[in-house]
């Protein structure tokens, strides 16, 4: 305690700084709808294409980018109660000149902000929400709008996500889609903000799937607002330097330790351990099992990890988006 708060003190005019940051992107992420239906109100030729991350869930979408700050901070909190201040995330926020670690930061803004949303709907060209609607409704089988059960709703979400979710991941990590998700593996540093470091065009392939899932099972907004708040809270703790102490977990779900082996730059951990299931990795056979007190770097590697990191964050996030279409040539 003593450390986090000489640290604090240190800090002071940084942290200010970082509180005024979040404090505006949270303002702006939540006055995204308004805005949105403003601007579709004047000119309702682009109503199509201005929707909203979250729709599905009505009036709480203005509180989905409350809820996933409340979510981060909370793990932020939990992670440095359950690792002590010294090797958590928020010692190496607010106290690591690292700048891995300030472009997690960013990343967590963008996204909370609703500028991730804005970057996928002009690298789409308009096209993502119009696509995932098409989607929800080209696969709208609603399969269980036969039960109200919200247990059996939930677990529906859970297994077809994780699924879907897992092969997504797959060919991320294949020729024609790794280049945009170099983002997520181009982090130097373990850490629970990590979950929101990706390109926006990997939101938009997701935002994608999203709409496929939806479709298919027609689940009711309470399971997926539960979904999404349990799966982002495990996204940060699988991105945690504290390791989970039950081994039986790890024939469920992969676990920090798992996944770590997934961000690894020795290259015989590549396309391992890419689920959220551990079910799906070893059925699918790519499940490496973590080796206890095995140290593990993290990053790319050169030559592409001279790409990332390097202070210039919007052009990063284009130039990556440059090199996937093949308009600039990787490192
Ligand atoms: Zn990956
Ligand atoms: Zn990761």
């Amino acid at each position: 305690m003593p450390t986090f708060l000489n640290d604090l003190n240190h800090r002071k005019s940084f942290f200010a700084k970082l509180t005024a940051m979040t404090v505006a992107a949270l303002a702006l992420g939540m006055a995204f709808p308004f805005i949105f239906a403003l601007i579709a109100d004047k000119a309702p030729f682009l109503a199509p294409i201005l929707k909203v991350e979250g729709t599905e869930l009505g009036a709480g979408v203005v509180l989905l980018p409350a809820g996933m700050l409340f979510l981060t901070l909370a793990c932020v909190v939990l992670e440095a109660l359950l690792l002590g201040y010294e090797n958590s995330t928020l010692k190496r926020v607010l106290a690591d000149d690292s700048a891995s670690v300030k472009t997690d930061f960013l990343y967590l803004l963008l996204r909370i902000s609703g500028l991730m949303m804005v970057f996928g709907l002009l690298f789409t060209l308009g096209g993502m929400y119009p696509a995932a609607g098409y989607l929800k409704n080209e696969f709208g089988f609603a399969f269980m709008r036969g039960t109200d059960n919200l247990a059996l709703h939930f677990l529906a979400m859970a297994v077809l996500h994780t699924f879907i979710n897992y092969w997504a991941h797959r060919f991320l990590h294949m020729k024609y889609l790794w280049q945009l998700h170099q983002v997520h593996h181009s982090a130097e540093h373990y850490n629970v903000l990590l979950p929101y470091r990706s390109h926006p065009m990997e939101f938009v392939i997701a935002t994608l799937y999203g709409g496929f899932i939806l479709g298919v099972l027609g689940i009711r907004p309470e399971a997926l607002m539960l979904w999404l708040g349990i799966n982002a809270v495990y996204q940060s703790m699988v991105h945690s330097n504290y390791d989970w102490k039950w081994k039986w977990v790890e024939y469920i779900l992969i676990t920090p330790a798992a996944h770590r082996i997934h961000h690894s730059t020795n290259p015989d951990h590549y396309n391992s351990n890419l689920g959220i299931l551990s079910i799906w990795d070893r059925m699918f056979g790519t499940y490496i099992a973590p080796t206890p007190g095995e140290v593990i770097d993290l990053g790319l590697g050169q030559p592409d990890q001279k790409n990332y990191n390097t202070g210039h964050f919007f052009i990063e996030i284009i130039a990556c988006f440059g090199r996937w279409l093949g308009l600039r040539k990787p490192a």
